[in-house]
């Protein structure tokens, strides 16, 4: 049964949280401070937090920020108001997903489904690709035999393009792969991820060029560049 632990100071807010997640069969813990959560998620952790953003110590940004330093767990934002959340920024500090209240929860419950399902591994043995081999229980990636040092966000693009080789993803599509809702704004996130995969895999190898550009279409893996 998926543990979620629901950052939220607003009670009215969680208990209608805590119903929907339970009604869809998870096992629910409310908190209503940032640092309560991080001490929870050390001794108890929970596979997917829903937090708030305006919480009374510390924010949920700082929160996540603090989290990320010991867990990869799955984040999903809750925001006052459209717009508190620069998408961009709420990516790179690492959530999965987020919703504008006021909510849904069937809706959030729905995309709390989605994300753990998206997190569920695939295989548990690693798989070869040319010079890479990709962990997916341990989030590793190594290449050449030395092993990357991987944000969420690039382990989950780069195992998307290795799992098939020449195949020309969109950028579209790496958001998919990379589990965030592929609106405007987001699209070029992809471009600074590939630009940071790039020049750690260039001081492995500086003269591979893995991941090919393919101007106005997107990107691909290229074993033979590899
Ligand atoms: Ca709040």
């Amino acid at each position: 049964m998926p543990h979620i632990l629901i950052v939220e100071d607003e009670a009215a807010i969680a208990d209608t949280l805590v119903f929907a997640l339970q009604g869809d069969g998870h096992s629910t813990e409310w908190v209503t401070l940032g640092n309560t959560a991080l001490e929870q998620q050390r001794q108890r952790p929970a596979d997917l937090i829903i937090l708030d953003i305006g919480l009374p110590d510390i924010s949920g940004f700082e929160t996540c920020r603090q989290l990320r330093r010991f867990s990869e767990v799955p984040v999903m934002f809750l925001s006052a108001r459209d717009g508190e959340i620069d998408r961009v920024v709420g990516l790179e500090i690492g959530a999965d997903d987020y919703v504008v209240k006021p909510f849904s929860p069937r809706e959030v419950a729905a995309r709390v489904r989605a994300i753990l399902k998206r997190m569920a591994p695939r295989s548990e043995a690693p798989a070869m690709a040319g010079h890479f081999v990709v962990d997916t229980l341990r989030m590793q990636i190594s290449y050449r035999s030395q092993s990357l040092v991987l944000t969420r966000h690039e382990f989950r693009l780069l195992h998307c393009l290795l799992e098939q080789p020449q195949r020309v993803f969109s950028r579209e599509q790496l958001l998919d792969a990379v589990g965030v809702p592929s609106d405007a704004g987001y699209e070029r996130s992809i471009d600074s991820h590939i630009k940071s995969l790039r020049a750690k895999l260039r001081l492995i190898a500086a003269e591979a060029e893995p991941i090919q550009t393919h101007r106005g279409l997107g990107y691909s893996y290229s074993p033979d560049h590899s």
